[in-house]
């Protein structure tokens, strides 16, 4: 394909307003540089087009998993503009263009790069510049180092540039800045490679003898014409073809590869079977699988069993290792490359950080003897082994130089905590409970532990216990859940940090049970409510009837005048605690039934809770999710406890 074929029709696509209208045209283009038949292109080279005229589309020249780079930054790439423009222009002039257009792809289009000679040494000459031509020069400019690499580049990019039309000129100076910008997200060549490979042809789509595995037509879905059984031509508007189980398994293969470009050529070629076939590689890194915040009560609700782990404040670090005389599982038998591969580390960007990090190198090296792809963190720790801040990480982490002295100052730890792939099975599919058996089967004592709970206050448990250890906190996840490299879903969540603290009023308490049976235990809680005062009930109707319900909620029946309740406390408070709150509030009981007593108002206690709801239990028509006792507040007389105002604001009413 000539370049300014597809410099001409991103610009048109760029233009294109509406979701399905700008997938339906990238689908076109695709299809385009993917149909072998091209007249103009007859030689081989026709079929690699589809991969990088879909990696440009996303302003890529490299996969997102291949760690070379351009390294062009804006400098250089406004010196060889400059240079491609005339005698007359300098990258200061460039410069100011850039300034006020704001967009280098328009500043490049504004010169005319046609009129200059003797530009053959830098590869410039008549011929039309093809995709192809384009994407090898722009990989030798990567593959450009030492000295004098950056003349060389300037020159590489400068020969490009003197052949180039104002839309391709865009084009590359988009592209090589990585600043692509046609409203075409992954998103969108995701639905177009489908579109263009894997959809139903129209002409069969509203044949009846074609409807039995159509449902294609309805699973379109997300569109707008899900509402026309048949999907053809006959709504308002364009719609998008492929199936729901198409895009799917082009997403699927995106998420295993990350490589627009060779799945859409596997979509072309070996449609769904083939993208299904599509797997792990090991030496080629995915995205992370990502979390989101959420509170024990969100874990325990969605998923029952919760599965903890510590959260471990360090830098996420994929690890990559096939061990000697061990082949990397590929389904692709021509795609492989049977040779031992070293332990690689990758980022969370995917970046090769394996130079900086030799230790966790040796680490691995040591313990794994199965080719395997890890995932977790990798922490700073003092000589103790305990944990330091994150910002002791980024010291070595993606360190060039004086790794060996860096790695006598700061010492660092490998927490691994999933398993994506061992001895030759993927196991992304797998639930969380099996990849870390497979984890354990790897790595030994070297997994990190994972625990299962189905109690917010074993949840409550261990994060204190990460905490005390010097940890970040903890990471709440669905045993049963596959991993989703890049997906920042409901399956992980990170235990949200406490909101503000509320001071509250303690005006019942019940009596603790066996060895605590001579202190109170659980502590009923009241904010002050100014609106309501003179109507509270009775203190006399206070009975000795505690059955039936719980007795806590018959102590909230003695609520002095101008309290409303808002939950009850019993985690947090240690034994010395408990004694001293029962020493100081029993003179203040007022009254009692069975086991539970309620008090005058007298001491303001601090607690910690993981939200604040509504709920019909507690007299404010609040309660506290997870109430935890912080401490008294010796300072706070109950005049200065907090009001029911501002427990509305807390939770958001007001
Ligand atoms: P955040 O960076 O606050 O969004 O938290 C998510 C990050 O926590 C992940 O990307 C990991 O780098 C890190 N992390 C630490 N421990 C774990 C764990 N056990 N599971 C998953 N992620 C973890």
């Amino acid at each position: 394909m000539e370049f300014a074929a597809l410099a001409e029709r991103a610009e048109r696509l760029a233009a294109i307003d509406g979701d399905i209208e700008t997938t339906l045209a990238a689908a076109d283009l695709l299809a385009d540089a993917g149909s072998a038949g091209d007249a103009d292109a007859a030689d081989d080279e026709s079929d690699d087009d589809l991969s990088v005229v879909t990696r440009f589309l996303l302003g890529r020249v490299f996969p997102a998993h291949d760690t070379r780079t351009l390294d062009v930054g804006p400098a250089l790439c406004r010196e060889a503009i400059a240079r491609a423009a005339g005698r007359n222009v300098s990258a200061s002039d460039v410069e100011e263009r850039l300034a006020a257009r704001g967009e280098i792809g328009a500043v490049a289009a504004a010169y005319d790069f046609g009129g200059q000679q003797g530009l053959a040494a830098y590869g410039g000459g008549r011929d039309a510049l093809t995709v192809a031509a384009v994407d090898e020069r722009l990989r030798e400019l990567a593959a450009e180092s030492g000295d004098g690499s950056e003349s060389r580049k300037r020159d590489a990019l400068f020969g490009l540039f003197t052949r180039c039309s104002p839309s391709e000129a865009a084009f590359l100076a988009r592209l090589v800045l990585g600043e692509m910008r046609l409203g075409v997200g992954e998103g969108t060549v995701r639905d177009a490679v489908a579109e263009a490979f894997l959809a139903p042809d129209p002409d069969d789509a509203g044949d009846d003898d074609a409807s039995d595995d159509d449902s294609d037509d309805d699973a379109d879905g997300d569109d707008a014409s899900d509402d026309d059984a048949n999907g053809d031509d006959d709504s308002d508007g364009p719609a998008l073809r492929a199936s729901d189980e198409a895009v799917a398994a082009v997403e699927r293969a995106l998420q295993v590869t990350n490589d627009y470009g060779r799945v859409a050529v596997r979509a072309r070629d070996e449609g769904i079977e083939g993208l299904r076939a599509e797997s792990l590689r090991v030496g080629r890194p995915v995205q992370a699988m990502l979390a989101q915040a959420g509170t024990a009560t969100d874990a325990v609700d969605s998923f029952g069993e919760v599965a903890v782990e510590t959260k471990f404040d360090g830098a996420r670090v994929q690890v990559h290792y096939a061990p000697d005389g061990t082949a990397p599982a590929d389904a692709d038998a021509s795609d492989r490359d049977d040779v031992a591969l070293g332990p690689r580390l990758y980022s969370r960007n995917m970046d090769d950080v394996t130079e900086a990090l030799p230790e966790i190198v040796e680490y691995v090296a040591e313990r794994v003897d199965v080719p395997v792809i890890l995932d977790g963190e990798v922490v700073a720790v003092d000589d103790a082994g305990d944990p330091l801040p994150f910002q002791e990480v980024l010291r070595r982490f993606r360190r060039k130089h004086d790794v060996d002295r860096m790695r006598e100052t700061v010492s660092l730890r490998l927490h691994a905590f999933d398993c994506l792939h061992a001895d030759g099975d993927d196991l992304l599919d797998e639930p969380l409970r099996v990849r870390h058996e497979r984890l354990r089967a790897a790595l030994g004592d070297a997994a990190a532990d994972l625990t299962l709970a189905d109690d917010p206050d074993a949840i409550a448990a261990a994060e204190r216990d990460a905490l005390d250890a010097g940890h970040e906190g903890v990471m709440l996840k669905s045993p049963e859940a596959a991993y989703t490299p890049g997906n920042r879903g409901r399956d992980w969540l990170k235990r949200k940090p406490d909101v503000e603290t509320l001071d509250a009023v303690v005006v019942g308490a019940e009596w603790g049970e066996g060895r605590r049976a001579e202190l109170f235990g659980t502590f009923l809680l009241a904010v002050r409510d100014e609106g309501v005062a003179s109507d509270a009930p009775d203190r006399d109707a206070f009975t000795s009837d505690a059955s039936g319900g719980d007795a806590l909620d018959d102590a909230a029946d003695l609520l002095p005048p101008g309290y409303a309740t808002v939950g009850k406390v019993a985690t947090g408070i240690t034994d010395e605690a408990l004694g001293d709150l029962t020493e100081r509030l029993e003179p203040h009981v007022v009254g009692e039934s069975g086991t539970t007593v309620a008090f005058d108002p007298v001491l303001v206690i601090e607690v910690g809770y993981e939200e604040i709801q509504t709920s019909p239990t507690y007299s404010a028509g609040y309660a506290l999710r997870f109430p935890r006792f912080v401490g008294v507040r010796e300072d706070k007389s109950v005049d200065d406890a907090d009001s029911l105002a501002r427990v509305r604001r807390l939770a958001g009413d007001d």
